[in-house]
């Protein structure tokens, strides 16, 4: 039963995380690691003021555990997590399933690294570009867009100067974004057809923002302002809270959509609270597949975040 197999309409959702290494700085300021991957599927988290106050620790107070479809340390590279969660996921969509595929977590803890990735390193998005293409075979059209959504405002980032896009509903629930562009994938140009109808799929892959920014707008602000009362007029302070907001509702409507997908009981899925679920209406939930890479870093200086982001997950699985 230790065998993934996300492609399974049973297992609709996978939710994995993510542990970056210990990078110099967080050495540097004599931070430790708090997080520890224990196998394929369990993570422990130490609490670090616990861990300190607690000096029998035989009660094993300062630990927690938790428990996903996969974890990936520092000894696991882009591949492998591709392996994991995009790699199947492309048989989904040559099949013509509706997927999602994002990025959570901390400004920091390796959402772009696992999604871009670096020129040596190449991320999901490339790794799934390439599996998706192998796969393929040159039966399919594939069309490509990027675009980003912040402050509920969406751009096309293919092209940044031609203004704000709306979502559109059809009467069929199929979601689009008129205007948005694509580029046609070269040499992809017959389109498969099943029993006289052609299969459509679409593919989203996802870098989420900062989730602490969700939780922590106001509170940095009072702290910045404590200590630098100057720094921030009022006008200041309405754009961060604005901006706060507009994050923290896109985030929050998301975490609402994955708890009443996970939910065994609840048969109702909100998707209208933001952007970002609207977006995401026909390919999260039901037959699309999902797929969640929480990314925690594993410095004792970030406990409060890496908690939040594992619970978090946790109420996604
Ligand atoms: P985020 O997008 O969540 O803000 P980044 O992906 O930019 O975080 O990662 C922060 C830094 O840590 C970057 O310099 C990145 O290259 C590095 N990093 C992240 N994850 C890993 C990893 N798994 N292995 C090595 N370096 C990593
Ligand atoms: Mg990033």
């Amino acid at each position: 039963d230790d065998k993934l197999d996300p492609t399974s309409s049973v297992l609709r959702q996978l939710v994995v995380v993510r542990v970056r290494p210990l990078n110099s700085a967080e050495k540097a300021r004599k931070a430790f690691q708090c997080v520890f991957p224990l196998d394929k599927r369990r993570v422990l988290l130490v609490d670090p003021e616990k861990f300190e106050n607690n000096i029998l620790r035989q009660n094993r107070q300062h630990e927690r555990k938790f428990e996903f479809d996969a974890t990936f340390g520092a000894v696991s590279n882009q591949e492998d997590v591709h392996e994991t969660t995009t790699g199947p996921i492309v048989d989904s969509v040559v099949q013509g399933y509706n997927a999602t595929v994002f990025a959570y977590g901390a400004t920091g803890s390796g959402k772009t690294f696992t999604m871009i990735g670096t020129k040596e390193r190449p991320g999901l998005m490339t790794l799934m570009t390439k599996a998706l293409y192998e796969k393929l075979d040159n039966q399919y059209q594939v069309l490509l867009s990027y675009m980003e959504i912040y402050n509920e405002i969406i751009r096309d980032l293919l092209n940044p100067t031609g203004g704000d896009l709306e979502l559109l509903e059809d009467e069929r629930g199929n979601i689009r974004v008129p205007g948005l562009s694509s580029v046609k994938a070269p040499n992809l140009t017959r389109v498969m057809i099943v029993k006289n109808q052609t299969l459509h799929s679409k593919l989203f892959m996802i870098d989420l923002a900062g989730s602490e920014r969700a939780s922590n707008t106001q509170v940095s602000f009072l702290k910045h302002s404590h200590s630098h009362p100057q720094r921030f007029t009022l006008k200041n302070r309405g754009i961060r809270l604005k901006e706060g907001a507009a994050i923290n509702r896109s985030l929050l409507a998301l975490g609402n959509v994955i708890n009443s997908l996970a939910s065994k009981t609840t048969k109702y899925v909100n998707y209208r609270d933001s952007k970002l679920t609207r977006l995401l209406k026909d390919s999260l939930g039901g037959t699309a597949k999902t797929c969640m890479i929480a990314h925690v870093t594993p410095s004792s200086s970030n406990f409060e975040e890496t908690y939040n982001t594992l619970m978090y997950a946790s109420r996604a699985m």
